[in-house]
């Protein structure tokens, strides 16, 4: 079968027609021959099985019966008659029911007869029934027998009042079956068919839709998601591979920067976990080729002065660093630290943001250009603005999964020499997404925290308890403690959120009120100066409360604030939540996250409140995340075009996922061009798999 008949337009097929070609687009964005064939019934109902009349339940599932067709009536008026029966086993009785084509059944039915009865019962009126039921004579039980296993399709509404319910769908794709032999090539090299004894891909796509019985479903199943992982990691790895072979920057010596900094300044002894991981990084930086390295690590882990020792390292070489963050207040944050732990060294650490003010940043670009500035910190815009390195050796990247492999790869186009690469990611994220979103990355992980933190302890408590939360603040402030109350403002121009916050403000001033306490406030809408005072004041110990939106959400680091209230806390997904209690807790103090929620609450809500309470592990939050969520959700919309799999599931199949990533580089070892012989279908098809995922193919 060649390609452009499986491009064939739905409409030519036996059964379809123009008009249902429309609805089938409309419905289900099925246009051609290969969309139908894509769209894989998402359950299967066994009907080799027989239940009792007596465990049917009500309005859950199809199920089978066996028995005598009895009491076989017609009632209603005549226009718009009804016809009655039932079934009977050993068990007890069954309704049957029919509202068309009824005059058909009355002539065809046997009263008395054993038969086959197939349905969903459903209750009406206190008694089982089972509306239009499938019916068959026991004697072509032998033929159910020989194809068990049958397909259901999910459609809509619109689709079965024009005749393509479940069953319809299943004709037209049994059509386009026989129209033509389906014969998909094989895209995978025999050498990976034969280790897993992999289904063939033609044998596949007829067993997913018609299986001959649980076994052939199952090899089928597992071949087509073992595929399309399988393509997805070879994309990844082959773009990995690319930049791999690339020449890279060569950090030859750890210098002057480095050690004085080591020895001299460093406030700390730094973890095994932190060693370990700078370490690695200088083993890439001085092989000659580009490091691509993702930093994971939770938070509060110590991030921050691994990039600062690796970005000294850079410095020692005669290079400059870049460090990008995803706010302009994480970037400030940033600027301050570095600038204040660089203090007493021959570095220029300078800002660059959208709010710059233009003379400034008139004086910035020609030292950049130049070079004397040694480390820039900034927000995203610093790669897209017109910024002028002398020599750019590092960049590295402070994020929260807003910078996929995508926009990634925007980076390392930007020079002949491209700089070394290294991602921060706070939150753990599962492995099955690392190995998506981040498969092109070497990982090096910081596993252990800093000695000496208390773990948070997390409360969740309804709204009507507030005044006795207040109580518990002010018992805190009286220690010394500073507190974070966080609102929701997740979109900052969402009008409601915005009175929310200052209504939460006012009261909050009025039960804190002065001059005993003072109260601080950020939010988005404030301009960037009064933010900036109003986070120093809080910052500085003047003010014991910091009212805050989000912008908090990152990277804030503060350590004698140790209470966070979050207000309307149903409303944060986990990772957020998570993030926000990470800001807590990083001095010697006992720390609180206390979790404000309406009475109210969803059962998801309270899966997320409930596992907050029960566990500070990043990793382990992620995992209910990814659960409750799915992965396109969990990352946002920006990567979730990339995790749109047709069978694969990045949930269930983690091991699948590690197969296929396992075959996909073993593979690229031997050919990585996968120009041999044995490639050539594998070759061919992963040519237009990534000319339809456009956004991957930028990658290389
Ligand atoms: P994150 O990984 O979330 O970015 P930070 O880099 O902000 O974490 O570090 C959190 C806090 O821990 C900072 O105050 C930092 O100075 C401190 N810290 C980092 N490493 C160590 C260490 N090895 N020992 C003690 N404190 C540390
Ligand atoms: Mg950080």
């Amino acid at each position: 079968m060649t390609k452009s008949f499986l491009d064939t337009p739905i409409e030519y097929l036996k059964g379809v027609g123009p008009a249902r070609a429309k609805l089938l687009f409309d419905e289900l964005h099925v246009r051609t021959f290969n969309d139908l064939l894509h769209h894989f019934p998402f359950r299967y109902v066994d009907r080799s099985k027989f239940h009792k009349i007596n465990e049917a339940i009500p309005d859950q599932a199809h199920m089978q019966f066996k028995g005598k067709l009895r009491g076989i009536r017609k009632s209603g008026p005549p226009r718009r008659p009804v016809l009655q029966a039932y079934i009977e086993d050993d068990s007890g009785e069954l309704g049957l029911v029919w509202f068309k084509g009824i005059k058909w059944l009355e002539k065809s039915l046997k009263e008395g007869q054993e038969y086959i009865v197939f349905g969903k019962p459903t209750k009406y009126k206190n008694t089982l029934n089972i509306a239009h039921p499938e019916l068959d004579l026991m004697e072509s039980h032998q033929k159910i027998q020989e194809k068990p296993i049958q397909p259901v399709y999910s459609t809509t509404e619109k689709l079965t009042s024009k005749g393509l319910n479940s069953r319809g769908l299943e004709r037209l794709i049994r059509n386009l079956f026989e129209t033509n032999e389906i014969k998909m090539i094989e895209n995978l090299p025999a050498s990976v068919i034969s280790s897993y004894q992999l289904a063939e891909r033609s044998e596949a796509y007829k067993s997913i839709h018609f299986p001959y019985d649980q076994i052939t479903l199952e090899k089928a199943r597992f071949r087509l998601k073992f595929e399309e992982l399988f393509f997805v990691q070879l994309m990844i790895l082959q773009a990995k591979g690319k930049r791999q072979r690339l020449a890279g920057q060569i950090f030859g010596h750890v210098g002057s920067l480095f050690h004085q900094f080591y020895d001299e300044i460093l406030p700390f002894e730094l973890t095994e976990a932190q060693k370990k991981v700078i370490r690695e990084m200088r083993r890439d930086m001085k092989s000659g080729h580009q490091m691509n390295r993702l930093l994971q690590g939770d938070v509060g882990s110590g991030k921050t002065i691994v990039a600062l020792l690796c970005g000294l390292i850079a410095m020692d070489n005669g290079y400059q660093v870049a460090l990008m963050a995803p706010t302009e207040i994480l970037a400030q944050q940033h600027h301050e630290e570095l600038e204040r732990l660089t203090s007493n060294m021959d570095v220029r650490v300078e800002l660059l943001t959208g709010s710059t003010p233009a003379s400034k940043r008139k004086e910035l670009l020609p030292d950049l250009a130049s070079g004397k500035v040694n480390l820039i910190i900034g927000t995203h815009a610093l790669i897209e603005n017109k910024v002028k390195l002398k020599q750019l050796g590092l960049v590295i990247i402070d994020e929260q999964h807003r910078f996929g492999v995508v926009q990634r790869s925007k980076l390392w186009r930007k020079s002949k020499v491209p700089p070394h690469i290294l991602v921060m990611s706070a939150t753990p994220i599962p492995r099955t997404l690392a190995m998506t979103l981040y498969g092109d990355l070497d990982v090096s992980v910081i596993d252990e925290l800093p000695p000496g933190r208390k773990p948070v302890k997390t409360i969740h408590r309804y709204d009507n308890t507030r005044l006795k939360i207040f109580g518990f603040v002010k018992q805190q402030i009286q220690e010394g403690k500073q507190v974070f109350f966080v609102f929701p403002l997740i979109e900052e121009s969402s009008k409601l959120d915005y009175k929310d916050l200052m209504d939460g403000y006012e009261s909050i001033s009025r039960a804190f009120p002065l001059p005993e306490y003072k109260v601080a406030i950020v939010h988005g809408r404030m301009k960037s100066e009064n933010k900036e005072s109003e986070m120093k004041r809080f910052a500085s110990g003047q003010a014991q409360i910091l009212v805050a939106t989000t912008v908090i959400e990152v990277g804030v680091n503060i350590p004698n604030a140790s209470v966070m209230v979050i207000e309307s806390a149903e409303r944060f997904g986990l990772s957020q939540l998570h993030q926000l209690r990470g800001r807590v807790g990083r001095g010697n103090k006992q720390a609180y996250c206390i979790l404000m929620t309406s009475v109210k609450l969803s059962a998801e809500a309270r899966t997320r409140m409930e596992a907050m309470v029960r566990t500070n592990s990043g990793f382990e939050l992620s995992e209910v995340d990814l659960n409750l969520r799915g992965p396109g959700n969990l990352m946002g919309t920006q990567q979730s075009g990339v995790l749109n799999f047709t069978i694969a599931d990045l949930v269930k199949d983690a091991k699948i996922m590690n197969l296929a990533r396992e075959e996909a580089w073993k593979i690229l070892q031997i050919d990585p061009e996968l120009n041999q012989k044995a490639h050539l279908y594998t070759f061919a098809y992963l040519n237009s798999y990534k000319k339809q995922h456009p956004d991957w193919s930028s990658i290389s």
